[in-house]
């Protein structure tokens, strides 16, 4: 089935507000396997509106428009693509108590043009609005559906999630199966390279892969007419994928990599604290967005400069006299004097140039080095990170230290 999406206001066109409407649907409309052709914005101008309408059905069997389902006279949608697959509003009786209800239990009067919510095409389905008060509907006409759903992103989520998804999963009579594997420790060119001969043949299932701030996602997807078909053959692909590149996977779930991790963390109720120098914090401040972590997290200490090394850490002055700051023997003793002031079971240090000033002819911008210590096992690593700029170096440096922890609970190899 081909699509397109149709968001109508005179707002988006001013640029007042960003289009989040066009991205969500196009992600989920491609998760059902719908295909989208085209976005499309129009303002609340009934000419245009009508054109384009008729235009895209050219092209698409389905439209999906937000915005403008609303009470006001500039609201048109319904009235439009009523016009366009020829059918006439009628007041639909569930709505108009609905309506009535709502404006009850607000304690507001209802004026003239709140009814106008409640009437609808004819021939449409209806999709009630439990979040607000203008139900979106889907009106068909030889073969073309337009399904119309009110701007406000929460109210057009909720219907697209609890009324949409399963009259689409009707109409196209099949059940979309995926799988969105995330990997850490691999480039995206690399990552194609490994999986091209997959994803060249390619039918059903489908590979995809897509990359973002230093991480890969696959996202392997069947449509099959039974979800048992379709998990089947998800699994089978996931088993060829992990033969290629399994050591980098780190979730089968769409996870972050902090979630993975404070989860086996909280599992398996192993205290942890950071040493921070150059990420500042930010590993703890991302580890502790996930509910509970409490239960393990003890505490971070940001020792950026040398004295806070040497104060809080017990880090020798010799040592970063004679190896600096950003160097392993630095980031073992910072582990180790985290250990003795915490006794955390899992400690973790990090140092590292995030740029753009700080490097020196053998030390570049990007080196950093991550020093774990988890019972009787002390590892530490050193990366040279790809340094796109400041704020990248620092977040993927946090990524590193998830990687490690991550591994090490794992008993994998640590790369
Ligand atoms: P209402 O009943 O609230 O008037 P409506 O269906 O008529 O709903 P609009 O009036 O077009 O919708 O938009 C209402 C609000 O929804 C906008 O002010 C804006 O905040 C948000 N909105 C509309 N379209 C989009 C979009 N495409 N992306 C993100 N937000 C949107
Ligand atoms: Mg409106």
């Amino acid at each position: 089935m081909k699509s397109s999406i149709l968001s109508v206001g005179t707002e988006l066109l001013f640029g007042q507000i960003t289009n989040t409407n066009t991205t969500y649907l196009s992600q989920q409309l491609n998760l059902l396997g719908i295909d989208v052709l085209s976005h499309h914005t129009v303002g609340d101008n009934s000419n245009r509106l009508f054109h384009m309408i008729e235009q895209t059905f050219k092209d698409c069997d389905l439209i999906i428009t937000t915005g403008g389902l609303g009470p006001t006279q500039d609201d048109l949608t319904k009235e439009i693509a009523c016009e366009v697959l020829e059918d006439e509003l009628i007041p639909h009786p569930p709505s108009m108590e609905k309506l009535e209800n709502y404006f009850k239990k607000l304690n507001r009067p209802m004026t003239e043009n709140n009814w106008k919510q409640a009437y609808f095409p004819s021939r449409a389905t209806v999709f009630p609005n439990d979040v607000g008060t203008a139900p979106g509907f889907a009106l068909e006409k030889d073969g073309k559906t337009i399904i119309c759903l009110p701007g406000p992103p929460r109210e057009m989520k909720y219907l697209f999630e609890n009324e949409v998804k399963p009259y689409l999963e009707k109409m196209t009579e099949n059940v979309i199966y995926y799988r969105m594997l995330r990997l850490f420790g691999i480039g995206e060119s690399m990552l194609e390279t490994e999986l091209l001969d997959l994803i060249d043949k390619q039918t059903d299932p489908t590979l995809a892969t897509y990359a973002k701030e230093g991480e890969c996602s696959v996202r392997i997807a069947s449509k099959r007419s039974t979800t048992e078909e379709a998990k089947a053959a998800v699994d089978e692909m996931i088993e060829m994928v992990n033969e290629r590149v399994g050591e980098y996977v780190y979730s089968y779930d769409d996870e972050e990599l902090y979630q993975v991790v404070g989860r086996k963390l909280m599992e398996r109720n192993i205290s942890i604290s950071s040493a921070e120098s150059c990420t500042g914090g930010l590993f703890a401040q991302t580890l502790t967005q996930l509910p509970g972590i409490s239960s393990v997290f003890d505490r971070a200490l940001v020792t950026y400069s040398n004295r806070a090394k040497i104060e809080e850490l017990n880090v020798n002055p010799e040592t970063l006299e004679q190896y600096g700051a950003v160097s392993e023997n630095t980031a073992i003793e910072m582990a180790e004097g985290l250990k003795q002031v915490t006794g955390s079971q899992l400690c973790i240090s990090v140092t590292g140039i995030a740029g753009p000033d700080g490097a020196t002819a053998d030390k570049p911008v990007g080196l950093v080095y991550i020093c774990a210590i988890l019972h009787d096992q002390k590892i530490c690593k050193k990366s040279l990170m790809r340094s796109v700029n400041r704020s990248w170096n620092r977040n993927y440096a946090m990524l590193l230290m998830l990687d490690m922890i991550n591994r090490l609970l794992d008993n994998k190899k640590i790369i």
